[in-house]
């Protein structure tokens, strides 16, 4: 065991908590979007656990389409290929007090779960041919996700009308399986240059209920209604008036 990992395990220890709350959130996940997550694993990884230099210092989670593979290794029960959330339990720790933990944690795991669920594959199928390669892209993810947001895209970026859909119907789904949460403790719209995430919930309406039994990542091929669409675009105008020099 290397140093760094021996300071990781040692932290680790201390937050053994998060481990707990993990197990826990995957179960809701797997409860609210059970029919899009199928038999597939959905592994999420505690950032504690590995060694550092591993993970990210700027963000409290983050997800490649073939983290699994990145990270297999750290991967104790691997079960095959699956999307694959690292979450930066340290930071959590470092900023928020235990008793906010499973709250900050399940919504973040949530956060992560609306961005596999935002694309139509939720990991990329495509295995590595040699390990050389592997070793580069986990270089380059963990090198990006140790760099605070990039400036010449949008505050928003990544975060489109598609995912925060997708959010309001996971708040709404978890609330209904017993974990009571609202859209903005997923994704705090608001912080990112947009409306805050309670007035788009409020023009999808009833959508979340009327959709319950649909796999999330079939909501796209779903007209939201006009004045979702509508709030978007007003944010999109209101974005590229305040900030025209940022391109998407
Ligand atoms: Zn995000």
């Amino acid at each position: 065991m290397s140093q760094d990992l021996h300071e990781n395990a040692s932290l680790g220890a201390k937050l053994g908590h998060v481990g707990k709350f993990l197990t826990d959130a995957e179960s809701l996940c797997r409860r609210i979007a059970g029919p899009d997550l199928g038999s597939l694993p959905l592994y999420l990884l505690e950032q504690s656990k590995m060694p550092v230099g591993l993970g990210t210092t700027y963000h409290y989670a983050f997800y490649f389409p073939h983290a699994d593979l990145i990270y297999q290794d750290y991967i104790a029960d691997w079960r095959g290929r699956g999307p694959c959330v690292v979450i930066n339990d340290i930071g959590i720790a470092e900023d928020f007090e235990s008793i906010d933990h499973e709250y900050v944690v399940t919504g973040i795991v949530l956060h992560e779960l609306g961005h596999v669920l935002d694309r139509p594959m939720l990991f990329d199928e495509q295995a590595y041919e040699d390990s050389e390669r592997r070793q580069f892209d986990a270089l380059v993810i963990t090198d990006a996700s140790k760099r605070p947001s990039r400036s010449d895209v949008p505050m928003y970026f990544g975060h489109g009308a598609n995912f925060i859909r997708i959010v309001i119907h996971l708040a709404y789904r978890a609330s209904l399986a017993g974990f009571e949460i609202s859209p903005a403790g997923i994704a705090a719209t608001h912080r990112l240059g947009l409306s805050p995430i309670a007035s788009y919930a409020d023009a999808l309406g009833d959508e979340p209920h009327r959709y319950l039994d649909l796999e999330l990542r079939a909501l796209v091929s779903h007209e939201p209604p006009d004045e979702f669409v509508q709030r978007w675009t007003a944010d999109m105008n209101r974005y590229q008036s305040r900030f025209p020099d940022t391109k998407e």
